[in-house]
C-alpha cells in the first residue's frame, strides 16, 4: 500500500509528486497523459517565477524533466473510481487497482459537463472503463463516445467483443477499422433508460443500446469519489487542501480560481504536507 496516491499530471500533480519524493513518502502518481494540455498549449507564460517568457511547451518539458531527473515515474492511466475500504483508498484505473492511505486529487477542471443521464446510468449500463467492463457486452450492441484519438485502441478492443459498436468520435480524424463499427459523426445529446441505460439520444433521433462506454481523459470529481463535497463545480477544500473526506486532499484548478500554474503547484506542495501530517496522526 502506498502512503500517497496522486491523480493528475498538471502543475499540481507534478508538484505533489516532487514533494512526496522529497519527503520520502511511498507514492503512486497516476495521470491520463504525460503532461497537461493546459500547460503545453500556452503560447507565452509571463507569471511563472524564475522563468520569464517561457512557452507552454518549454514549461511542460521542464516539469517532466524535473520529475525524471529525480527518478520520479508517472503511471499513465485514467483513474475511474476512488473507493474507501477498510481504512484505505482503492483507486481503479483500467484493469489495475492501487491502494493508498491518502489521495491527492489534482484533476484540473473539466471543459465539458457530463451529458444528461451520464451520471444517472453510470454503473447501470454506462461505463468509463473499457478493460473493466468490456467483457460484460460480448455480442451486444454498444455505443462508444470517445473524446480523444488516444483512446482508439480501447474502441477497437470494445469492437472485438461487442456485436455492433456505434462509435461517436468527438474529435477529428477517427481512424478505427473494425467491420462491426459504425462511425456516427454526431454528438449524443443525452442517455435514456429505466433501471439501465437503453438509448443514446441524438438531436435527430435515438439509438437503442445494451451499454455505453464513455472514453475521456478526466472524470468529474463527484463521480470519481463518492461523497466528495463539490461546490459550484469545484472540490471544497480548506487552506490545508483537505476535503470533506479525511485522507483525501485536492490541489490546483479543481479547488477553484484563480486558474494559474503557481497556485496549482503551490497547492500540490501544501496537499503533500497535509497528507504526511494525516498519516502521522494515523499512527
Ligand atoms: C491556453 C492556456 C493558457 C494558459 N496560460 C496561463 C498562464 O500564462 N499563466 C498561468 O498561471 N496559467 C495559465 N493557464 C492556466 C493553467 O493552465 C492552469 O491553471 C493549470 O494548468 C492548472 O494545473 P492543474 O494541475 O490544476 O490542472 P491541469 O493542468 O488541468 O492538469 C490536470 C491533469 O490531470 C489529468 N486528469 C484529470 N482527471 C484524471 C483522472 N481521472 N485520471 C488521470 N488523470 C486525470 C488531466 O488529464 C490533466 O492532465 C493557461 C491555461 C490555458 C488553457
Amino acid at each position: 500500500m502506498y502512503d500517497i496516491a496522486i491523480i493528475g499530471g498538471g502543475p499540481a500533480g507534478v508538484s505533489a509528486a516532487i514533494n512526496a519524493k522529497i519527503l520520502n513518502q511511498s507514492y503512486i502518481w497516476l495521470a491520463s497523459r504525460p503532461t497537461s494540455k493546459k500547460v503545453e498549449r500556452a503560447e507565452l507564460i509571463k507569471n511563472y517565477p524564475g522563468l520569464p517568457n517561457v512557452t507552454g511547451e518549454q514549461l511542460a518539458w521542464a516539469f517532466l524533466h524535473h520529475a525524471e531527473s529525480m527518478g520520479i515515474e508517472m503511471t499513465n492511466a485514467v483513474v475511474t473510481g476512488v473507493y474507501e475500504t477498510g481504512g484505505k483508498f482503492t483507486l481503479l484505473a483500467g484493469d489495475r487497482d492501487f491502494d493508498a492511505k491518502t489521495v491527492i486529487l489534482c484533476l484540473g477542471v473539466e471543459a465539458s459537463k457530463p451529458l444528461e443521464g451520464e451520471e444517472e446510468f453510470l454503473g447501470r449500463g454506462i461505463s468509463y472503463c473499457a478493460t473493466c467492463d468490456g467483457m460484460l457486452y460480448r455480442g451486444k450492441n454498444i455505443a462508444v463516445v470517445c473524446t480523444d484519438k488516444r483512446f482508439e485502441h480501447e474502441i477497437e478492443y470494445l469492437c472485438s467483443i461487442a456485436g455492433t459498436c456505434c462509435v461517436f468520435p468527438l474529435y477529428r480524424g477517427c481512424e478505427i477499422k473494425p467491420q462491426n463499427a459504425k462511425i456516427i459523426l454526431k454528438a449524443p445529446v443525452k442517455f435514456e433508460g429505466d433501471t439501465r441505460v437503453k438509448r443514446v439520444v441524438l438531436k435527430d433521433g435515438a439509438l437503442d443500446v445494451d451499454g455505453v462506454f464513455i472514453l475521456k481523459p478526466a472524470i468529474s470529481p463527484a463521480t470519481l469519489v463518492h461523497g466528495l463535497r463539490v461546490e459550484e463545480g469545484h472540490i471544497a477544500a480548506d487552506r490545508k487542501c483537505a476535503t470533506n473526506i479525511p485522507g483525501i486532499f485536492a490541489a490546483g484548478d479543481c479547488t477553484g480560481r484563480p486558474y494559474q500554474y503557481v497556485k496549482a503547484a503551490g497547492e500540490g506542495n501544501v496537499a503533500v504536507h497535509s497528507a504526511v501530517e494525516y498519516i502521522a496522526n494515523l499512527k
